[in-house]
């Protein structure tokens, strides 16, 4: 006889890990215990050497599906006789467990609640271990019933059996819940007054979707708005009430054969979008079917599509018995974050919904639909919420007690304990009061989850951000980052990377260390994390600041004034007819003095700028929009010669890369007749190669790409391969977004690499 201890990390309580160890051993007639310990899980077993040797084997093997083991201590300890295998009850004290994030429902769960001998069979809120709400419910850790929203509820005697029981799938599951003794469905009116109750209220608001209606319906980690797809009326009705005139709307589809109707779709998206984490998944729309069940008002004039499954009981029944796909948006006025109380959804959403399927299941905190797409063979996340937050990236070194409180656009917030970063999920854009409550709400959970008392807070360089000054609320001592070298940090951070490397950092804008805006950098990180900036694009003047962002025609004419030192509409009628007389004569004396327009290297309002050369847009209603024209006028084009670009600068100075030959060169094909396509296409090329010349002359080995540019899945795709032909080591996004989304995890990487702060690194 033998016995082996092991002490197991990671994702091991609240999973189903405890019955999974009891099964296990019992089925190979070992004796011993499990028990959930403040790290983790710990397991003695006794018995034979070789069955012992097929336990351990099998305890790596054989996981549940939501667990995974982030370290596994085995040792040899004295034999001590006992008679069976047990588990016993937890331990108390600090816990470093892991909050798990919402999962999918499970096919188990989704049979019960399809089959009518059931008890559970129509209940909306039915879960066991291996599926539903965690992260969205949980209020305080250890994991138990009483530290999640379903501590009101008391299980009726049917569910406390099945949670008592270890070889039952809902073996302390702490929503367990069933029709007898758990939450239920209220349809309501705009006024909060109950029309229908249970499956009726379900069945209601299915009649209402096909009658045409926009229906807020509260989900697990707040309330969608979901109307018709089809026709163009009810999309567009959602569209004027949401003040969102463009911006794609996602769509939910009962399976995934109904999204083959409209969608083409490759085996990582098809493994993604029903995967557990059940992400929406950016996918490609098919022009031969499906228009009669998507209208183009979905996503104009975008030839991709958002699309997500079913995901909660009440998703799935729901969509049974609509039989049609339908918009499914976040529940939220424009760019807000997304409303988790059925009383505040009343007033907030009271303008956009016309009834309200509701329930009496606190949400404890908003949790957003993720979205991903693919590029090539790469997964590449765009916003990471359900399915993924609050999950910690594992960052060899980190010291504990930093606060990272991200950008200003896509907010996010990262909290650090030792050798981990917890990332939260997707906040918002920091524009409104609701956005800093919510920022507040996330920053002050997050912490208080994993009992981290901020000592160290950084933020970004940008004085004026909201979060730069919320920044002061928290912790002790501040640290500022510059924006491009957090985007570096954070791809490095999540690939496992240290310098020296390169780091491609390309987005809208962020606040330069020389007082410029930055947002075309290619800054250099060396071994020990400080960095060096390397290469950037020629800086032009961006008339009216912050207003360039919403209008492409402004970075059209600072580059073209910036070119010709004195007509900044003259070569691009498409540019010059953007504006009226009286702006021309305002935006000229405004270039001339240099009055409100600061000077950017920015790659963003690059694209911009062609795209408004080209006179795709001249204004524009979201973030990014001029570029992702330009990327979809790529749809079919087979190759185009890269457009050149000049190089200036020796290495001891940044490299200055010229886009003026660039900018000539699309004049002259835009006036002769080339197509808009083809130009796009040359221009995309021309900048995958600006980083193939600039990788070579700063002689890196490694480049990452990173910032908001990268989400266009041309020049990633573009620049990936051709780096890797060149011989380069490339990496690029997967587990956290390369826009905005992602820098509070770069932050406090870099906060990190400081003096003072590094000592406690090492
Ligand atoms: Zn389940
Ligand atoms: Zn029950
Ligand atoms: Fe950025």
């Amino acid at each position: 006889m033998h016995r082996c201890r092991y002490i197991l990390r990671g994702a091991v309580q609240g999973v189903g890990f405890r019955p999974f160890v009891y099964r296990l051993a019992t089925s190979l007639g070992l004796t011993g215990w499990v028990l959930n310990s403040a790290s983790g899980v710990t397991i003695e077993v006794e018995g034979g050497d070789s069955t012992l040797a097929e336990f351990g084997e099998r305890l790596r093997t054989d996981l549940p599906p939501m667990s995974w083991i982030s370290s596994c201590d085995e040792s040899r300890v004295d034999p001590a006789g006992d008679s069976s295998f047990e588990i016993r009850h937890s331990e108390g004290g600090e816990t470093e467990a892991v909050v798990l994030p919402d999962m999918a429902t499970c096919a188990d769960c989704r049979c019960e609640i399809l089959d009518e001998n059931d008890r559970r069979f129509l209940y909306p809120f039915t879960n066991c271990t291996n599926c539903g709400p965690r992260f969205s419910i949980i209020t305080a850790l250890p994991y138990d019933r009483p530290g999640t929203t379903m501590k009101e509820f008391t299980m009726c005697p049917d569910c406390r059996e099945e949670y008592e029981n270890p070889l039952d799938r809902r073996f302390h599951a702490q929503p367990n819940a069933c029709p007898a003794c758990g939450p239920h469905l209220e349809l309501w009116d705009g006024r909060g007054t109950v029309l229908a109750t249970r499956h009726e209220a379900l069945l209601k608001t299915v009649h209402a979707i096909h009658d045409g209606q926009i229906a807020a319906v509260k989900g697990l980690g707040g309330f969608h708005l979901i109307t018709r797809a089809y026709p163009d009326e009810s999309v567009k009705r959602l569209r004027r009430r949401k003040m969102r005139p463009s911006k794609p709307f996602a769509v939910m589809a009962e399976d995934l054969e109904s999204v083959l109707a409209f969608c083409r779709i490759g085996e990582i998206e098809k493994r993604l979008i029903t995967s557990p984490e059940a992400p929406i998944v950016l996918l490609r729309r098919r022009t031969d079917t499906g228009g009669e069940l998507i209208s183009h008002s979905v996503a104009p004039h975008n030839p991709c599509l958002g699309v997500m499954l079913p995901y909660t009981p009440l998703h799935i029944l729901l969509m049974e018995e609509l039989g049609i796909p339908v918009v499914a948006t976040s529940g939220n006025l424009s760019d807000e974050p997304i409303c988790t109380d059925e009383h505040e959804a009343l007033s907030r959403l009271g303008g956009i919904a016309d009834i309200f399927l509701v329930h009496d299941r606190p949400i404890a905190r908003h949790v957003d639909d993720s979205v991903l797409a693919v590029t090539g063979e790469r997964e590449m996340m765009l916003r990471r919420a359900r399915g993924y937050a609050p999950l910690p990236v594992h960052s060899e070194g980190m010291p504990p007690m930093i606060v990272a409180v991200g950008g200003h656009k896509k907010n996010t917030v990262a909290v650090t304990r030792k050798d981990q970063v917890f990332l939260s999920q997707h906040i918002g854009d920091m524009e409104t009061a609701e956005s800093i409550r919510a920022f507040q709400e996330v920053t002050g959970s997050l912490c208080d989850l994993y009992r981290i008392e901020p000592d160290i807070v950084v933020r970004d360089m940008h004085p004026d951000y909201v979060t730069s000054a919320l920044a002061t609320g928290y912790g002790k001592r501040i640290l500022t980052v510059q924006h491009h070298y957090a985007h570096v940090l954070s791809c490095m951070t999540e690939n496992g990377l240290d310098g020296p490397l390169l780091g491609v950092s390309w987005d809208g804008s962020g606040y330069g260390a020389d007082g410029t805006i930055w947002g075309g950098e290619f800054l250099e990180v060396s071994a020990d994390g400080s960095f060096e900036r390397r290469a950037h694009f020629r800086l032009f003047p961006l008339p009216g600041a912050e207003k360039a962002v919403r209008e492409p025609r402004r970075s059209a004419a600072g580059l073209l004034w910036e070119m010709s030192r004195g007509d900044p509409f003259g070569p691009s009628p498409s540019v010059r007819e953007a504006f009226s007389d009286p702006e021309r004569r305002i935006l000229r004396g405004m270039l001339e003095k240099g009055f409100n327009s600061p000077l950017t290297s920015s790659a963003g309002r690059l694209f911009d700028a062609v795209a408004s050369i080209l006179g795709l847009h001249q204004r524009i209603d979201f973030e990014g929009q001029a570029a992702m024209a330009m990327e979809y006028l790529l749809e079919g084009v087979a190759s185009g010669e890269p457009y050149s670009f000049g190089f200036k600068g020796n290495d001891s100075d940044p490299i200055v890369i010229d886009w003026e030959p660039m900018v000539t060169s699309v004049l002259a094909d835009s006036r002769s007749g080339v197509s808009s396509r083809e130009i796009s296409m040359r221009f995309h090329n021309g900048l995958a190669e600006c980083i193939i010349v600039v990788a070579k002359r700063t002689g890196a080995s490694r480049v990452v790409l990173t910032g908001g540019c990268f989400q266009n899945r041309y020049l990633s795709r573009r620049a990936v391969d051709r780096l890797s032909e060149e011989g380069f080591e490339v990496h690029t996004h997967r587990l956290v977004p390369p826009n905005d989304g992602g820098l509070a995890l770069g932050q406090a990487a870099a906060a990190s690499f400081m003096p003072g702060i590094r000592d406690r690194r090492e």
